[in-house]
């Protein structure tokens, strides 16, 4: 069995960015990672560009100044500024090539065609100077950065329409267990339903990954090796859910073994989620998740989540970490390092009641999840912490 810090160090050594990339329509890009740097096609702002509303001035050494024109956003035309002369303007209109500074309208008295500035005037104040924010040619956005709504405003500013991304990938998961039942069927006696399938897509989708096919399979050797076999062929990564313990229908393990899928690791000294498998034939990477669904839930975001960012080129895989001051005692039993669901805030985490591997009710609640070393026993109120960020809003 690997301590926690060796298994993250193995998905982290052993994972690497797909060499699979398209060209897509940046309005299809959310959440996908950039494969080349994006290079900026115009300076931005394309023009001098006026910050506010009041007025461009070509400055002299009196507080007066004659107002020969005015250029609203939009205009295209250029009045010419004598100095002493000044033009109205408003924000995001292009400033005259001859006027050196705006002053806002709120420090101005205005009569008739005359100004008084009643405030000292800088030079090139509340002009926004070409290419002040990207200059033609500069990267706009690096390779490896992710897709987010600011992201495709940005390039979007800049006239980009196509970029080349990161193919997304390509996930299956597999769900295990004879006890399942659909949700909205009755349950039989022995069952329960079945609820890891889409939690676990829903935070596949959470975090950008669209391409997710879901298939179940009862404990059974034979149809569990097919259906394995079939996901490992045709995904980027398959994840299992369940069946990776050591009970006598736990197949999981065997039928990955029996196909020569290669074991980077099984079993962590972590709660929860001990039996966690990590493996990898051909390109494919295997995890077999323990089927309990908050140790499913917390393998997911500490390990799986890692592989992915790192396989879809995004430079940013590790969860957020931070310390807190812990709002709550605990007390650890056993010798195995421990993630707790929490609440975190300000500063102060709330470790939260029923950590138990199967109460997936406590992770509803968590934004989350205390660190808790192997060598650490026990949290007192005001203890500072270790704190994993979840990647949830
Ligand atoms: P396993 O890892 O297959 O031994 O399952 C461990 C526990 O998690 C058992 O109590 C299962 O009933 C439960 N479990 C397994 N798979 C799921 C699932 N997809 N949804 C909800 N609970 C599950
Ligand atoms: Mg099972």
């Amino acid at each position: 069995m690997i301590s926690i810090e060796q298994a993250i160090s193995i998905v982290k050594k052993s994972t690497k960015p797909l060499d699979k990339s398209e060209c897509i329509s940046l309005k299809n890009g959310l959440g996908l990672t950039l494969a080349k740097d994006v290079v900026s096609p115009i300076n931005m702002p394309p023009f001098r560009q006026s910050a506010m509303d009041g007025y461009a001035v070509n400055m002299h050494n009196s507080n007066q100044y004659s107002i020969i024109d005015e250029v609203k956003a939009g205009d295209a035309h250029q009045p010419t500024l004598q100095t002493g002369e000044a033009v109205r303007i408003f924000t995001g209109a292009p400033v005259p090539d001859t006027a050196n500074a705006i002053i806002i309208q709120e420090h101005v008295s205005v009569n008739a065609n005359f100004l008084t500035a009643n405030k000292p005037i800088e030079l090139n104040a509340n002009i926004r100077s070409l290419g002040e924010q990207t200059k033609k040619g500069d990267i706009a956005l690096k390779k490896g950065t992710k897709l987010t709504p600011a992201g495709i405003g940005f390039l979007t500013s800049l006239g980009i329409t196509e970029v080349v991304v990161n193919k997304p990938l390509s996930i299956a998961l597999i769900v295990t267990g004879n006890e399942l039942a659909t949700a909205g069927d009755s349950l039989q006696y022995g069952q329960i339903y079945e609820s890891n399938a889409i939690m676990l897509s829903s935070a596949l989708n959470d975090l950008g990954y669209m391409n997710v096919g879901i298939t179940n399979v009862k404990d059974d050797y034979q149809s569990t090796y097919n259906v394995l076999q079939d996901a490992i062929l045709n995904n980027d990564m398959v994840l299992v859910s369940g069946g990776i313990s050591v009970g006598d229908y736990d197949f999981v393990g065997k039928a990955l073994l029996e196909m020569c899928v290669e074991q980077l690791f099984y079993k962590v000294k972590q709660k929860p989620g001990k039996p966690l498998f990590f493996g990898k034939k051909d390109h494919t990477f295997v995890f077999a998740l323990p089927g309990n669904p908050a140790s499913a839930l917390s393998c997911f975001y500490v390990y799986v989540n890692t592989a992915l960012k790192r396989m879809s080129g995004n430079e940013h895989f590790e969860l957020l970490k931070t310390t807190a001051k812990s709002l709550s005692n605990f007390v650890k039993k056993g010798d195995r390092a421990q993630f707790l669901k929490a609440i975190y805030n300000n500063d102060k985490v709330e470790i939260l009641e029923g950590q138990n591997s199967s109460m997936i009710h406590t992770f509803a609640l968590a934004n989350a999840l205390v660190y808790v070393p192997e060598n650490l026993h026990e949290i007192t109120v005001n203890d500072t912490v270790e704190v994993l960020l979840l990647p949830i809003n």
